[in-house]
């Protein structure tokens, strides 16, 4: 079948405006588009096992390129989801009422605090509609999640990347640099971006320095604190960022069930912050942006601690596992307290990737966040690292 796209969309050729249109403009469909879009770079998600299976004609692909949960879903939030199914045809609560009340009772604060997204992105996203536009700028760390800058550029906003700690830092190789970051924000600035631990790095900021450089900033900058490991950290020094939204009315923290809760296919996350800031963040929020089987999950996800007890084990003894592999094998690794962990193959990312994908072993290759040679494997359970590591032996000739 061919399409012709002229006849519906002049704007997908140039030459091909419809006889007897009125032609405006002989522009393409990105020139039509606003200036932050025309330069955006759309996010690279990890490759999905079926898509993988089809262009290679190949069974039994490990996937461990997308944080997800190697366990599965929490089983209380499945039996939830699989009662939920009944209420399909009503629209969800758009309210939420339950689950935040929920997160409410057991962070200590009013559901009024509570904003749910269609996972945590979506939270970021408001923020960023409520907070940014053009003539305004965000600040983040250089390699942090890639959702900050994608988000701010839509919005017609500037992105201000400030310099990670170098590569031989004793103790966090790039990680966030409070310094850079305070020195980044200027007038202009009106909303910070932090992820702890961060994503694809691993690396994470203290309790004393991260809050210090909270209450070190101008109130009318909002602090976004990205959560989405915190589950999975057990340093005592890390700090909960939900324990600080009565001293800073101006800090939203942002947490997900798509990681630990092992619910990444059903969306749902949630930002909490003082109510006046989460009702300005709310305003933006799509109706019925949650949808009724996640909101039944989440509420059930919240009381598996048995399940958020093994998940946490399986990560810890996965993340040793491997980091003594690449200790092994001379790899260089980024020091991680998330579900992943980056992993320096001393030669090109993307190649070693994709060597890797025809050993039927998806990971993901960090060169856009400005790791070419870094590689960012998910925790598995134990014989999936395993096979991991067997692959990637064979791939770098060790
Ligand atoms: C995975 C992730 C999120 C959340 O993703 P959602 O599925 O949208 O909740 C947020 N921030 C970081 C840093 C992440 O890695």
């Amino acid at each position: 079948m061919t399409a012709n796209f002229d006849e519906k969309h002049p704007c997908f050729s140039p030459s091909g405006h419809r006889a007897g249109a009125q032609v405006r403009s002989r522009r393409t469909c990105v020139e039509l588009a606003t200036p932050g879009v025309q330069g955006l770079r759309p996010y690279v998600p990890g490759k999905p096992i079926e898509e993988l299976e089809r262009e290679l004609g190949v069974s039994n692909t490990l996937k461990l390129a997308s944080n997800e949960n190697p366990l599965g879903a929490s089983p209380l939030a499945l039996e939830a989801a699989a009662k939920a199914v009944a209420g399909l045809h009503l629209y969800p609560d758009d309210i939420g009422f339950r689950l935040r009340n929920k997160l409410a009772a057991r962070f200590g604060i009013s559901p009024d605090a509570v904003v749910l997204g269609s996972g945590s992105s979506d939270v970021i996203d408001m923020v960023t509609r409520a907070f940014l536009g053009p003539g305004r700028n965000a600040v983040f760390a250089e390699h942090s999640f890639a959702m900050y800058p994608i988000f701010t550029q839509a919005i017609g906003a500037q992105g201000k990347v400030a310099k990670a700690l170098p590569p031989d830092h004793p103790v966090m190789p790039h990680g966030h640099d409070l310094q850079t970051l305070a020195t980044a924000v200027d007038a202009d600035t009106r909303v910070v971006f932090i992820a702890n631990p961060n994503n694809p790095t691993g690396t994470w900021l203290k309790a004393a320095e991260l809050k210090a450089f909270i209450a070190g900033l101008p109130e009318d900058v909002v602090v976004v604190l990205d959560e989405a490991y915190t589950e999975f950290v057990e340093e005592p020094e890390f700090p909960d960022g939900s324990r600080w939204l009565a001293e800073f009315p101006n800090l939203i923290v942002t947490r997900t069930f798509s990681k630990i809760f092992g619910l990444a296919g059903l969306r749902i996350g949630y930002g909490l912050a003082n109510p006046e800031l989460a009702a300005v963040v709310g305003r933006v929020r799509h109706p019925f942006n949650v949808n009724s089987i996640a909101l039944a999950a989440a509420e059930a996800a919240l009381d598996d601690e048995a399940f958020i007890r093994r998940s946490i084990q399986v990560n810890s003894a996965g993340l040793k596992q491997l980091a003594s592999a690449f200790d092994e094998m001379g790899l260089r690794h980024i020091p991680s307290v998330g579900n992943f962990i980056a992993v320096d193959v001393g030669r090109s990312g993307p190649e070693t990737y994709q060597a890797l994908l025809r050993e039927g072993v998806i990971v993901r290759p960090i060169a856009n966040y400005d790791l070419p040679n870094h590689l960012r494997v998910t925790v598995g359970l134990p014989e999936e690292n395993e096979r991991f590591l067997g692959a990637l032996k064979k791939v770098l000739g060790r």
